[in-house]
Parts: C-alpha cells; structure tokens; sequence
C-alpha cells in the first residue's frame, strides 16, 4: 500500500483521498493500492520545494558533487530491490529489469557526476563578458513507465546536481520503483524539500504542476498527446518545457552490411522490452536486392523470440503492461492485416501457456507501404514492419517519412556510406551496426519527439540558467 507522499523530507498522509490498484502485467493480478494526489498536495510539494531552493540553489559545486556521491552509493545498495519492483510493476524479465532498467539509475549518475565535475562555473566570453551558469529553480518532474528509473534518474539527478529542487510525479502505473528512489534520494541525505514525490494522475497532478507559477521548469517524457497539453498547461506561466516524446524510428539495412547478424540483432532490438521502447527500431527498411534474404532471417529471428515469465532470468521478453496497451497492439496488428501487409511471424492473440498476462506474439510484417496505420503510428509492442527500397535517396526519403525523429538506425559496411547518410537523417541519436551512443551523451528527439536532451553535459543545462554581465570595473 503507498498511502504517503515525500514532501519536505519526510512521508506524509495525501489531501485527496483517491487512490488505484497497482497491477501485475504478468499474472494480470493487483499486487497494492497507490495513493493519488490533488491540486492541494501539489501546492504544499512545491512550496517545500521553493522553500528549500533558497539554500540548496546556494550549495556549492562540491557540496552537490558529495550529494550525488552518496546517492550513487545507495542506489547501488538499492539495486535489485529496483530491479524486483520494475519486473513485478511493468513486466521487464528480471534480468533485464536489474542488467538494464534499474542499472540506468547508477549509469546516468555516474556520468552526470564526470559532468558536473568538467562543468565550467564561471567563463570569460570572447567579448570579455562574464558567463555563470545557475540553478533553473523548483523542477516539475513528470516520467512513463516503460523505462521508470530511466527517466527518472534522467530528470531527478540533474535538478539535485544543478542547485535545482524539484517535484516528481512518476507514472501512476509504475510507483513501486519510484518508491524504492524516493527512500534512495532520502538516505542519501538531501536536504528537506529538495525531492519531492506526488503520487498521481496526469489532467490532476500532472496537470497542477504544468500550471504551477512557483514552477520554473516543466521536464516531460512520455506520448506526444500528453507533452502538448503540458506545454499548453505550461504556457501561461511561461516555464521551460522540455520533451521527451514518442517514435517510429527508421532502420536502413543495405545490401553491403552483415546482413544475418544485423537483420536478427535488428529483430531482437525491436522485440526488446517488449516493443515498449520509446527509440525501438520499429520500421526495418531494406535494400531490394537482400530483400529476400533479409525476410528470411527475419523470420527466423522473430519465430525464435522467446516470450515468457518476467520472474524469470534469462532473455526472453515479458508481456505488455497493461490491457490498454494490448488491446491498442491487437487493434494495430489487426490494422496492418486489414491494409494488407504480410504476416511474417506472430499475428493476433496471447503466445500459447500465457493466457493470463497481457502477453502478445512478437509479430513482423512483410511488404508494409510507408501509407499503412502500422508505419505509422507508434504501436508500441513488439511489431516490427518492414519494406524494400532501391536507392540510397530513397532510403532516406523513407526514414524521413515520420512525424517523429527519435532514433534512427544503419546497417551497411561501407564507412563512405554511413558518413553520407547520417547526416540527412533528422533524428537525434543514431544507431549504426548494432553500436549505440553511452550513457553520458545527449538523448533526445528531432521533430515531434520531443525538444530537449537528457544525460551527461546537455542534460545539465537543460536545468541552467545562464547569466551573463561585463568585468567589473569601478
Ligand atoms: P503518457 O503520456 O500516457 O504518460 C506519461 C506521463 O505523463 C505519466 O506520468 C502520465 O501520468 C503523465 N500525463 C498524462 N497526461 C498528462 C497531462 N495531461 N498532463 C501532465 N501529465 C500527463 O505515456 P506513457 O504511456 O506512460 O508512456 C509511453 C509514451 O512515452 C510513448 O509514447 C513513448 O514513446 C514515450 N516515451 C518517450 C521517451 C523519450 O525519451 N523520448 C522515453 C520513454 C517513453
């Protein structure tokens, strides 16, 4: 049962008496209850939160450079209780959940850390000028629950190591890992009022927080319907928003890569986390001459992806999180048999022995068109399209062809080709042959995924603001 929420140091009882179950995606079954919070318990969140930037927004760069020390030690002390809360919440096999999903919590850090340090405090411009760099003020925190300790670490670790406060709302779906960083950030020793945690809806709490005048900062990640209406919520109070939204993103597969290890690592990228990854390699665009070829391989990396128990170690995927995400996947497969692609592997329906779970066939199509819903629209499981192109030129137009710009993904053998095509493609983080950019650099999207970039450097001043004057001089 999470009955309290974390404001001003301490665990206190909620205003709003509304609560919902917490749901075991696997099992289908309510493991507790979630308390979730109203406009009220907004307001006295974020006036600790004004109240402890006063002094926190004065802390040194050592003082913080301490802190986020100390929270790196907890959260490494913390880490299978993540793991265990991520798996049982939204799904992710265990393995996964602690190798990938809770580790985030202790990679982002420790690379925030290596930031902070080089972090220049002071600058002299070329003109003479003085540039500093401070805190933005109290942060409203709003995370998904695809990758719930991700996001948060990518939002929570750089308001504390900025000088910044800040306001957490996690998703409502998954408050059991957002629990568990709420008692790391706690033993770590931040001030009171500093952290804060609200428990709730979004059009409540997520809503009061865009709204909020004693807010400067409004850092979202999850759909794109939902990060519009913060910005629109957010407008009058003209706070900084920054974005972290959806994607359909491209992967070119040409004829001169290694094509039966690229395509089946391909297959299983975007079968990962279930399909519920916001920058998964969802549309598979391959040179017609491999085509073929590339079916076939395809086929027998998908028909070999095993699915099952996320209490389980090894690595295999687990369900979807929720019936609203499978009865959404169900609607889009059936869809794309509809608008007449081919059905490569998987289809409608649970895997058999996983009736109970919201468990669904890892699914390929075949002979997609870049006009049908499944090329789309971000389906958001584990459902991979794929379709042939000719040319290089039209391999791009086609990756292009989005209204979001995330991630996008290369395979070919030929370095002369990558160093051409990486630069026309409109995304923010390129994947090529299977290697992805660390933990450290800039994650974010072009176009309608999103606005801002989290992580390392530019995740830090996202949470800055810059002042500038002139040299002294009496
Ligand atoms: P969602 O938009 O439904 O919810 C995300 C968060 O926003 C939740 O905390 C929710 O309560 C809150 N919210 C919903 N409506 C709101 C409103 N009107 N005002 C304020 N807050 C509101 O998304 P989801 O289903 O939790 O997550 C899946 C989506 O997130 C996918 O589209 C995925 O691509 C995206 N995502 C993006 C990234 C990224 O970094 N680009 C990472 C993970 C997930």
């Amino acid at each position: 049962m999470l009955d309290k929420f974390y404001i001003d140091g301490s665990w206190v009882e909620p205003v709003s008496k509304a609560s919902m179950p917490i749901m075991n995606p696997a099992l289908n079954e309510q493991i507790g209850t979630v308390s979730l919070g109203n406009e009220e318990d907004v307001n006295r969140a974020v006036a600790a939160a004004k109240t402890a930037f006063e002094s926190y927004s004065r802390t040194t760069k050592a003082d913080r450079l301490e802190g986020l020390n100390r929270l790196l030690d907890e959260t490494k002390k913390r880490l299978d209780d993540l793991a265990h809360a991520i798996s049982t919440e939204m799904g992710a096999p265990i393995t996964m959940a602690r190798n990938s999903q809770a580790h985030c919590g202790i990679g982002h850090l420790k690379w925030f850390i290596k930031a902070l340090e080089s972090q220049e405090e002071r600058e002299v411009l070329p003109n003479g000028d003085i540039l500093t760099r401070e805190p933005i003020g109290v942060c409203g925190l709003i995370t998904p629950w695809n990758w719930p300790i991700n996001q948060i670490a990518l939002k929570v670790i750089p308001a504390l190591a900025t000088g910044s406060t800040c306001v957490l709302k996690p998703s409502e779906h998954t408050p059991l890992s957002a629990q568990i960083y709420a008692e790391i950030v706690h033993e770590a020793g931040y001030p009171a009022g500093v952290f804060n945690l609200v428990y709730g809806d979004g059009p409540t709490v997520g809503s009061a927080l865009s709204r909020h005048p004693d807010i400067a900062m409004m850092s979202f990640t999850g759909s794109t319907r939902a990060g519009v209406q913060v910005t629109k919520d957010s407008a009058d109070t003209v706070k900084r928003v920054t974005l972290e939204l959806g994607g359909k993103s491209p992967n070119l597969v040409f004829a001169d890569c290694d094509l039966e290890t690229r395509v089946a690592e391909s297959v299983a990228g975007c079968f990962y986390n279930t399909g519920q990854s916001c920058n998964a390699p969802t549309r598979m665009l391959v040179e017609r001459s491999c085509y073929d070829k590339a079916l076939e391989i395809a086929a027998a990396a998908g028909a070999a992806q095993r699915v099952g128990d996320p209490s389980e170690e090894g690595d295999h995927i687990g369900p979807l999180f929720d019936q609203i995400q499978y009865d959404r996947v169900q609607a889009l497969i059936q869809a794309g048999i509809d608008e007449g692609a081919r059905v490569l592997v998987g289809g409608l329906g649970k895997p058999e022995g996983l009736e109970k779970g919201w468990f669904v066939k890892p699914t390929i199509f075949a002979d997609v068109s870049p006009d049908m819903r499944i090329a789309r629209q971000e389906i958001f499981g584990p459902v991979l399209v794929m379709m042939p192109f000719d040319t290089e030129e039209e391999a791009v137009r086609l990756a292009n062809d989005t209204e979001y710009g995330l991630a996008a993904y290369l395979q070919t053998g030929d370095e002369a080709r990558a160093e051409r095509v990486v630069p026309q493609l409109r995304a923010g983080g390129i994947h090529i042959n299977g290697c992805d950019s660390g933990y450290g650099s800039p994650f974010g999207g072009y176009k309608q995924s999103g606005n801002g970039r989290e992580g390392g450097i530019f995740g830090l001043e996202d949470f800055q603001e810059l002042k500038v004057r002139p040299p002294f001089r009496a």
